[in-house]
């Protein structure tokens, strides 16, 4: 059984779709929809040995070695163009990591048979869009989960013109996020508020100059509530 959080994110996998599950750690995301046939070939990706050796004991436990096989490597350098792979996952990531990863395959060549990602960063979403739509990925859509007393998001991003132009706020809180507004989406961005307010505590006892800090904090907290008001 997949946790919420990644029951999630295959639900926006195609039937019979070519899957890179890059940081695949236990691979528990391939090896699942292999059993349930809904991925005619997996690549359960990893850069560490430890979760490398997870993925191919998981692999072999679930009999799915026809359909999921385990690759050892940085980012999308797992994927060869013979895998033809047409969906990828990257999950449980900073945004900066999973954007570095996106950067690094997209100039190796690595996107170009690749119609669909799926990606749920710990944090800085904001940068994982700037990425996505600079590179002219449109994000078709956007989902916000809690499970665990934690509060994720998920991106799905396709290749395309996007025919909007990005606001700051569309990129901080996410166009369809903040459209839906969500009793999630409203308790994530009041609990980032009282992160801000912790740092504005912090900032005023120190006996640096803070300034510039407690002013760009401030200017924060003001889009933040201007949002969730
Ligand atoms: N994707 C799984 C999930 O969401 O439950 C596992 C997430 S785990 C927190 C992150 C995994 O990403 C780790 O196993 C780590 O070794 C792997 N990882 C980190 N950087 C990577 C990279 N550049 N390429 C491939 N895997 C990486």
């Amino acid at each position: 059984q997949l946790s919420k959080r990644l029951a999630t994110a295959a639900s926006y996998i195609n039937k019979g779709a070519r899957l890179a599950d890059i940081g695949s750690d236990h691979a528990y995301l391939p090896c699942h929809l292999a059993q349930k046939s809904r991925i005619s070939f997996g690549i359960a990706g990893e850069v560490v040995m430890g979760p490398f050796a997870s993925a191919k004991k998981q692999i072999q436990a679930s009999q799915v070695e026809e359909v999921v096989e385990a690759r050892l490597g940085d980012g999308l350098q797992v994927i060869e163009k013979t895998d033809q792979i047409d969906t990828i996952t990257i999950c449980g990531m900073g945004g900066d990591l999973i954007a570095r990863i996106l950067d690094d395959g997209s100039k190796k060549n690595k996107l170009d048979s690749v119609k669909r990602l799926i990606l749920q960063p710990n944090n800085a979403e904001l940068k994982l869009r700037r990425w996505l739509i600079n590179h002219d990925y449109v994000i078709i859509d956007e989902t916000i989960l809690e499970e665990n007393d934690k509060i994720y998001e998920i991106l799905v991003a396709e290749p395309g013109v996007n025919p909007l132009s990005y606001s700051f706020e569309d990129y901080l809180f996410g166009r369809i996020l903040r459209t839906e507004k969500s009793t999630i989406f409203v308790k994530k961005w009041k609990k980032e508020l009282d992160k801000y307010d912790y740092i504005l505590q912090r900032l005023a006892e120190s006996n640096r100059d803070t300034r510039d800090k407690k002013s760009e904090v401030e200017r924060m907290m003001m889009i933040i509530k201007e949002e969730i008001s």
